[in-house]
């Protein structure tokens, strides 16, 4: 009967133990759970930030490609009216040069009143009496005349 009883006594001890082991498995897989959770978001969080991160490199790329292309479409623009300015200039200067040649023989500077109204502000002037005119192609009429009158 003792020996029934110390059998019994035995097992309860053994069952005891594997439920205080299962106890201590459960947790510690609950544990396991909580932290594969953590590197679960911890992972996604990453991949999502280095997708936005590829997502913002392409724009910025993009970006950069118009502003290259809008770059180049500004040099050569530049370089364009630079050239225009550099030839009005040149122009200028033979006007001037061939006016002044022809200085001598045109000491009498006759105006006329009616002409002396409309100069406008700005300007091309002829270098002979220094009336303005707007564009180049009046300044040359104007110059022709000028010129001629004796
Ligand atoms: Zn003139």
């Amino acid at each position: 009967m003792q020996q029934l009883f110390d059998n019994i006594k035995a097992r309860d001890n053994t069952i005891q133990e594997l439920r205080d082991e299962l106890t201590a498995l459960q947790e510690r897989t609950q544990m396991l759970t909580v932290q594969s959770d953590i590197f679960q978001k911890d992972f996604e969080a990453e991949r999502t930030a280095r997708e936005e991160l590829a997502g913002e490199k392409s724009r910025i790329l993009s970006e950069f490609e118009v502003l290259q292309r809008r770059n180049v479409e500004l040099t050569t623009q530049l370089s364009h009216t630079e050239s225009e300015r550099v030839q009005a200039a040149e122009r200028a200067a033979i006007m001037v040069q061939k006016a002044t040649s022809s200085q001598d023989m045109t000491e009498s500077k006759i105006t006329t009143e009616q002409e002396e109204e409309k100069v406008p502000l700005s300007l091309l002037r002829c270098p002979l009496c220094l009336k303005g005119y707007k564009d180049f192609s009046s300044l040359q009429s104007h110059a022709a005349d000028c010129m001629g009158i004796e």
